[in-house]
């Protein structure tokens, strides 16, 4: 245990930020304010929307507040600004519309590194600044960032590998479909902000094969320590087990997180409606089958194929 800390000292002074990526509904909502209930961690869910939505006057915050009236994320704002100019949230904001959005964003990442883009540099130098001010504002080491997307993986740990980890989720693809084919009403207090689901097998399926492809092609691209696989599955059916795998490749301690979180001491601003709850629990559960059709299941099954041979399901 000696070793470990001494191990967690030396590491945790480099290591700034962790970014969970995968697909959706792969359960990166609550394994982030699982994450963010260690003291030396904190959960800023999906960071790639904040400087899209701190202006959207109907995005609430899991403190209850709305977005833009939130104590929280007005001193990050404030910290950033003092840091990097005025401008620094609308850059911001400008650069993730260039680098987080569209259905292309894996390759225009990969472009932008080959090409030595300056537009891409910003990009994830603004972005270390973010997770500066929020590890500073929250008095926490490492900023747990739950955005998903593999192509802001690869520009920030390009940028700045010593100071980033990431953590691949992954989630079978049944779950995918069962969740995205709920339709869910426009509800922004209930965190739902805007309609919702509806989705189709084959749609959901493509996409979940490309989203773990994408991370996949990450994973060939990142030094071994800097990058985990995590199983949701493995996780919620033995939380303790899961989370000190989590602690040790992020050298912290094992014992520091909590199996009954207070999202109402969070600030989670973007992700699955469950952020809203004022707390939730993280003893071991079992994992369901799946609500879904024989189609469904036939057409997911025969999509997913290949992703499904390479993970062993
Ligand atoms: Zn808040």
């Amino acid at each position: 245990m000696a070793g470990l800390n001494s191990r967690s000292a030396l590491g945790s002074r480099r290591l700034k930020a962790a970014l969970l990526v995968g697909y959706g509904r792969s359960g990166s909502t609550i394994i982030g304010s699982a994450l963010g209930s260690h003291q030396r961690l904190f959960n800023a869910g999906e960071l790639l929307w904040l400087p899209r939505q701190i202006g959207d006057a109907e995005c609430y915050c899991s403190c209850g507040d709305l977005l833009g009236e939130c104590e929280f994320w007005g001193a990050v704002t404030k910290k950033l600004v003092e840091t990097c100019g005025r401008d620094a949230m609308s850059k911001l904001r400008q650069l993730s519309e260039q680098f987080d959005s569209g259905r292309w964003t894996w390759l225009r990442a990969r472009r932008a590194i080959a090409a030595g883009s300056a537009e891409a540099k910003d990009y994830a130098a603004l972005n270390f600044a973010l997770y500066d001010a929020i590890s500073e504002t929250a008095g926490a080491e490492i900023v747990v960032d739950t955005s998903k997307l593999p192509a802001r993986a690869l520009l920030l740990s390009h940028a700045e590998a010593s100071r980033f980890r990431v953590m691949h989720l992954i989630r079978g693809h049944r779950a995918a479909i069962a969740s995205l084919k709920k339709k869910y009403s426009k509800d922004p207090r209930a965190g739902v902000p805007q309609d919702l689901g509806g989705r189709g097998a084959t749609l959901t399926s493509l996409a979940w094969l490309k989203w773990n492809l994408e991370c996949e092609a990450l994973a060939a691209r990142m030094a071994e320590p800097d990058f985990q696989r995590i199983r949701y599955e493995e996780l919620i059916t033995d939380p303790k087990r899961g989370l000190s795998g989590i602690a040790e490749f992020l050298r912290i301690e094992p014992d520091g997180f909590s199996t009954r979180i207070d999202l109402r001491a969070q600030h989670i601003f973007a992700g699955n409606r469950l952020r809203m709850q004022t707390s939730q629990s993280l003893e071991p559960r079992k994992t369901l089958p799946e609500n879904l059709t024989q189609r469904e299941r036939l057409v997911g099954d025969a999509v997913t194929a290949l992703g499904r041979w390479y993970y062993g399901w």
